[in-house]
């Protein structure tokens, strides 16, 4: 069997600033060669994880390793990383190629070395051409392909990026998830990404480590962390939802019936129960969730779905789909459908249906 190389590994991380507890006991491994993404709400401790990996804070207790070297107490310079930051960090009276010289000057690299490398980096972010440009004279986008050149090329153990696209408009944020990805498989060095936004994540990631309040919530692939979200906090965080309240009605194999707060009855797949305490019996408050996309609306659908009514409260048309509100139950339903039926009007009855399987339960 191969065996698994972790380029780092935090064991037990605990970090308080003044009475605030920012890392409750952080575990994590990143393997190597990965893009592992640290995602979470603002707040939760992205920056502090980041910030140990890189040595500028210390951990109040816990141990890093960085290629299977105890790392604590080490000085930032001596741990060969490379970091791009949120705000364009090159320095403004240096030109492109005199940015990305600073650092290989430092590791006492020769002229042609240099040379040779910095060629090699600025193609690699597709910014030959513009050595001889200052910071003022670029765009946002392409002062962060040139802060990602210089962080490649002393050629790091780890790459640390934190939330190197906020800056930059929808459209170049786009453009520049695709790059770093491309280029991150390209160099194949070991990445840690910093981020607040979902789809960023998502698109990105080799692996996802969903943080809150300091402690990882759950670590995955894009695919493991949005389909099969281990809390409700998870569920919530990644992507849209629908909520509904209920009870449970009946437990057979495999299914669970839960009635809603007026009446009507909805299947969930006994395996998606979410939440630490998974047992479930009859008459237990929970709460559903599913996704909008998940949500089949209209005429026609597949026999295994669980057939609903709902009214049509509001269309909202997004581009690339339509984002349906009905009212079900006393609750806004949100679908999320790329076509629509184009005689349906505000209060038009109309076929909801979902798959079991697709339905997340959580006990109240
Ligand atoms: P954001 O997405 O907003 O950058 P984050 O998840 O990266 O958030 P951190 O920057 O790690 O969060 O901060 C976590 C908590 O620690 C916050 O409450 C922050 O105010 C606090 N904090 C971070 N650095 C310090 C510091 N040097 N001194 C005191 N408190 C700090």
């Amino acid at each position: 069997m191969q065996q698994i190389i972790n380029d780092v590994e935090i064991r037990g991380a605990y970090k308080k600033f003044g009475s605030n507890v920012v890392l409750g006991g952080v575990d994590l491994d990143v393997k190597q060669g990965e893009l592992l993404t640290l995602l979470g709400p603002s707040g939760c401790g992205k920056t502090t994880t980041l910030n140990l990996i890189a040595g500028f804070i210390d951990a109040d207790q816990g141990e890093l390793f960085i290629k299977g070297k105890r790392m604590n107490g080490v000085p930032p310079y001596k741990r060969d990383l490379g970091m791009v930051f949120q705000t364009y960090s090159l320095f403004p009276h240096m030109t492109v190629y005199e940015n990305l010289e600073f650092g290989l000057k430092l590791h006492k690299v020769s002229k042609a070395d240099c040379a040779r490398r910095i060629k090699n980096a600025l193609e690699t972010v597709k910014m030959t051409g513009l050595e001889e440009r200052y910071p003022r004279e670029m765009s946002g986008g392409q002062r962060q392909r040139v802060a990602i050149a210089r962080a490649l090329v002393v050629q790091p153990k780890l790459l640390l990026l934190d939330e190197p696209l906020s800056n930059l408009d929808a459209k170049l944020r786009q453009e520049l998830r695709v790059e770093i990805k491309r280029l991150q498989k390209e160099v194949g060095v070991t990445t840690i990404f910093v981020t607040h936004d979902q789809e960023e994540a998502l698109s990105m990631s080799d692996r996802i480590i969903v943080m809150d309040k300091g402690k990882v919530e759950q670590a995955g692939t894009p695919t493991e962390i949005y389909a099969n979200p281990r809390s409700e906090f998870v569920f919530n965080f990644i992507g849209k939802s629908n909520c509904l309240h209920g009870s449970i009605a009946s437990i057979d194999t495999g299914m669970i019936t839960v009635q809603l707060e007026n009446g009507e009855k909805l299947l969930v797949e006994a395996g998606n129960v979410m939440g630490e305490d998974r047992s479930c019996s009859i008459g237990d408050s929970v709460k559903l969730y599913i996704r909008p996309e998940k949500v089949a609306i209209g005429s026609i659908f597949d026999p295994e779905y669980d057939p609903h009514t709902v009214h049509i409260s509001q269309m909202n048309y997004l581009g690339s789909a339509w984002e349906i509100l009905a009212s079900f139950q006393g609750s806004v339903l949100q679908v999320q459908c790329p076509d629509i039926e184009p005689s349906w009007m505000i209060g038009s009855e109309v076929k909801v249906g979902w798959k079991p399987s697709d339905v997340m339960l959580i006990k109240r």
